[in-house]
């Protein structure tokens, strides 16, 4: 039989090659279309069905979270009051256990994190004062530690959380997501229980990456990215939203959840490409005046994104309504070359301790030398991969080792990562 040669497929009666054809015990044949037919049919009308892996997995990435945090002495039980709130310093020093550096952006989250606790529990005073939500944008270079500290904050944290990459959204729902289906997966993190999900925390990825071409409305006028950014002000604004409770396309039977973002808050983070030099003219065109020499030798032109300000953004092309929506602005550092060295040792699950735990199973004790770590380093900043090099060089450094199971404890030297890396390709390490 060749690949040509073709059969009938018992359900839709279409022709198609035997390569594309399954054959049952009868000899009749389905098609791969009718194969993916029959999964959309069985995933609408028993969700529950290929939703139970992503349960199971949920709830136990839940139990290690609370684990995590009652271990670094947070109370994690679910419950919200006052006293067993996580205060911003405890949330900041869980966060420096992961996280290294970017101090700034750490005490701004969690004062932000903290005060939407405070806000959730604010007592019904009639005092005329209601404390407002306060999102938050963090930006910073790709690999700076911004999703690692969401994902960080959320391992803590007592009320739903998710993370959602705002390219994958789109105004309409055709392609990617809607706007509105990042609400679903935060309803599944609170196990579809309404309330819970109202006061959670959305944390948004790359929105800079829906920011339109130009500030200027009127001449390039970038409908999709704009699109989007409404729909987005809407959640952010806090509005009640339909929700499809199983995301993806619309359908016409499907109920709606109806959820009130009103409480939600939104942490948005993005790397913002090319806004230091926004901000160079922002400051340049400030600092023209009698007092400009001062003003100018301060300003420290490799760390631009410090001075960051609203107008920036707008300039970058976030419309001003969303930005106002983003009241806490705050910035990560570049990682320099010492910050690099203390991600490989120092954090929590340092990719160096994942390693040394790997080799430890087969009995191995494995160390790396200050050479060879200050040569990873090294390589990190000569391929321009930043943190998120270091982990593809040292998976490569340790590839063979991991293969042979070295028979003694084994020390990772400058001259044996040298060798190991000698013969790859810059361009085939992950960055
Ligand atoms: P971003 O979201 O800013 O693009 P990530 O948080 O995804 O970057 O960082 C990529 C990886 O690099 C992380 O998984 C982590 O291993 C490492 N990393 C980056 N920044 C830090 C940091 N400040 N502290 C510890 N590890 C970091």
């Amino acid at each position: 039989m060749s690949k040509k040669d073709k059969g009938r497929c018992s359900f839709c009666g279409n022709e198609v090659p035997y390569v594309q054809l399954f054959q049952g015990v009868d000899g009749r044949f389905i098609c791969f279309d009718c194969i993916e037919s029959a999964h959309a049919i069985l995933a609408e009308q028993y969700p529950g069905a290929s939703e139970a892996d992503d349960t199971a997995k949920r709830k136990q990435r839940q139990e290690q979270n609370r684990a995590a945090a009652a271990e670094a002495g947070i109370v994690n039980n679910g419950k919200l009051d006052m006293q067993s709130l996580p205060r911003p310093t405890q949330i900041k020093a869980f966060l420096d256990q992961y996280v290294i550096g970017q101090d700034e952006a750490k005490k701004n989250l969690s004062v932000a994190v903290y005060n939407h606790y405070k806000r959730l529990l604010q007592p019904n005073t009639n005092d005329g004062v209601e404390i407002e939500k306060s999102n938050i944008i963090l930006v910073g270079s790709t690999g700076t530690g911004k999703t690692l500290m969401a994902r960080t904050i959320a391992k803590m944290l007592a009320v739903p959380f998710t993370i959602v990459d705002a390219t994958v959204l789109t105004e309409a729902g055709y392609v990617g997501e809607d706007v509105e289906s990042l609400l679903v997966r935060l309803l599944q993190e609170a196990d579809y229980d309404l309330e819970k999900t109202e006061r959670g925390i959305v944390f948004i990825d790359e929105i800079d990456k829906i920011a339109r071409k130009s500030d200027n409305p009127s001449i390039t006028r970038d409908v999709s990215g704009e699109g989007v950014q409404q729909g987005l002000l809407k959640l952010l604004e806090g509005s009640v939203v339909n929700v499809p409770p199983k995301g993806g396309r619309k359908h016409p039977e499907q109920e709606f959840i109806h959820v009130n973002t009103q409480n939600i808050l939104f942490i948005c983070g993005g790397a913002f490409d090319g806004i230091e030099k926004k901000i160079a003219q922002r400051l340049n065109t400030q600092v023209v005046g009698f007092e400009s020499q001062n003003k100018t030798k301060r300003i420290n032109k490799d760390d631009m994104l410090q001075y960051i300000a609203p107008q920036d953004l707008k300039a970058f092309g976030l419309i001003p309504e969303i930005i106002g929506r983003l009241p806490i602005i705050t910035y990560l550092e570049p990682l320099d070359r010492e910050a690099l060295k203390r991600i490989l040792t120092e954090p929590k699950n340092a990719i160096i301790k994942q390693y040394e735990k790997l080799m430890k199973m087969d009995g191995v004790q494995l160390t790396f030398d200050e050479g060879a770590l200050d040569y990873i380093v090294d390589k990190a900043i000569e391929f321009k991969l930043g943190a998120r090099g270091l982990r593809s060089l040292t998976e490569t450094i340790m590839m063979d080792i991991m293969f042979d199971i070295p028979k003694q404890d084994c020390v990772i030297t400058r001259e044996l990562a040298e060798q190991k890396l000698a013969k790859i390709d810059a361009n085939r390490l992950v960055g």
